[in-house]
């Protein structure tokens, strides 16, 4: 499975502990990233990641390309609800497009988890609807 992985400053722990936990089910799929949150996890657990731009400099929309592509089967987007992004618009068009293409996507860490545990128990392919 090809999944994103993206996380606004403040979440990028939270992101890289989720890496670390659930290193050897994501190492089994194909990664990609936003700049710094793929450089973060990269350096960190040795994962290899496809990084995009970062996020405030286009990151976002690349990978909102490839979902619109069906080119990702899940995104990872700690966002942070409480700090404004400068490239805010390029957030919600992502969002929405995973909602247009009905994409999995957690958007805080304990949603990321229970995709991850869904991940690593191989049930995510079964979800049909
Ligand atoms: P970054 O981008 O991984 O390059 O920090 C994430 C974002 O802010 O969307």
């Amino acid at each position: 499975m090809k999944i994103a992985l993206i996380a606004h400053d403040k979440k990028k722990p939270d992101i890289l502990l989720l890496a670390k936990k659930y290193k050897d089910t994501l190492a089994e799929h194909e990664l990609y990233a936003t700049g710094t949150t793929g450089k973060i996890i990269m350096d960190e657990t040795g994962l290899n990641i496809i990084r995009m731009k970062s996020g405030p400099l286009g990151g976002d929309q690349q990978i909102g390309s490839m979902v619109a592509d069906n080119l990702i089967d899940i995104l990872i987007f700690l966002r942070d609800p409480l700090t404004p992004q400068p490239h805010e618009p390029d957030v919600s068009a992502l969002l929405r497009l995973c909602d247009v293409h009905n994409t999995p996507l957690a958007t805080n860490a304990k949603s990321a988890e229970v995709l991850l545990m869904a991940l690593k128990n191989g049930v995510v392919s079964d979800i049909n609807l």
